[in-house]
């Protein structure tokens, strides 16, 4: 399918000197739901009980959002703040085991319901109003414990960043048809990418300001400023700031716009947040990629990180967006 490109008239961003990137870690992972050694790494702030997590956590938010009945921020990382009691607490704890980037959640006692709960990702996050969407889990340490969704649709499927490969995983995605494509939204979150475009055929695509050594062979590389299409329903907007090439998703019959890490909700609040310690681009920038979003019909924003927000209609979406651009601008 061809990718339409229509460009923006404007100008060109300034460009800053990108930081040191983060070091990747090179050492792959699985989690565990078992007794292992990492019982003697438990986390003194987590509550006694079978679940705990562990020294290694990297704080990415994951479980906190997924179980957040069990998991809390406490000292700068994540622990169990209260031991699931009911069936339904303890499968989305689980399912944060399953997650975590660092396999840093276990039980002290083996989880009985472990394949269970494997064969629920992709894992569909409202089926009444995102149908059709899904949680991928499996958030990889490659990509900074970043989330990825799968999306299904009739032409084709599309992946949205990279989940940590298993072949769990893979089987499922292809009981639901597999992946057409898969849309990177930036260079920080492409982890497995080629495991996965081996293993289900799909395109990737990702903004040619994002390729590095490893995105090198990506199918699809954008260039310039957009937007451009997938068919009629999806449309990818530039968004710089966060990255050069940042890129983010809008879905169009749902609603739904997947920003990587453009933009996120705030943990500690309702409101708005950019990532600026990771920016690698002014956030001047960043604020006129926010001003493109208000022309945007949309109601969800489904990051990279952190919480989804759903905001009762586009109105409320669009203020929320001034008072983000207004709180760094003031
Ligand atoms: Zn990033």
């Amino acid at each position: 399918m061809a990718l339409l490109s229509l460009r923006f008239a404007a100008a060109p961003a300034p460009v800053a000197s990108p930081p040191a990137r983060r070091a990747r870690a090179a050492t792959s992972f699985r989690a565990s739901a078992s007794p292992s050694p990492a019982v003697g790494r438990r986390r003194p702030q987590n509550v006694p009980g079978d679940f705990f997590v562990d020294h290694r956590c990297i704080d990415c938010q994951a479980c906190r959002w997924m179980a957040p009945e069990v998991f809390k921020r406490i000292d700068g990382k994540a622990a169990v703040a209260a031991q699931p009691v009911s069936e339904e607490d303890r499968i989305k704890a689980l399912q944060a085991l399953l997650s975590c980037p660092t396999a840093s959640i276990h039980t002290e006692k083996p989880a009985k319901e472990i394949l269970q709960v494997q064969n629920m990702f992709p894992l569909p996050i409202d089926t009444d109003l995102l149908p059709g969407v899904y949680l991928c889990g499996y958030h990889s340490q490659d990509s900074f414990g970043a989330t990825s969704y799968l999306i299904t649709h009739p032409d084709g499927n599309i992946l949205v960043d990279s989940p940590r490969y298993t072949a769990e995983l893979a089987n499922n995605i292809e009981k639901l048809g597999g992946a057409r494509y898969m849309f990177l939204t930036h260079m920080d979150d492409v982890a497995d990418h080629r495991k996965w475009a081996e293993r289900l055929k799909c395109e990737r695509i990702i903004h040619s300001d994002e390729v590095e050594s490893v995105t090198a062979d990506v199918e699809w590389k954008l260039t310039g400023n957009g937007p451009w299409n997938i068919g009629a329903d999806f449309e990818l907007i530039h968004t710089p700031g966060h990255t050069q090439g940042s890129v983010c998703l809008f879905y169009k019959p749902v609603k739904v716009l997947f920003t990587g890490d453009h933009v996120a909700k705030s943990e500690e609040s309702d409101d708005l947040y950019l990532f600026l310690m990771y920016n690698r681009q002014p956030v001047s920038l960043q604020l006129d990629s926010m001003r493109k979003l208000l022309k945007l019909d949309f109601e969800w924003f489904l990051p990279g990180h952190g919480h989804r927000i759903h905001y009762k209609d586009v109105h409320a979406k669009d203020s929320a967006i001034e008072s983000l651009i207004a709180n760094y601008t003031s």
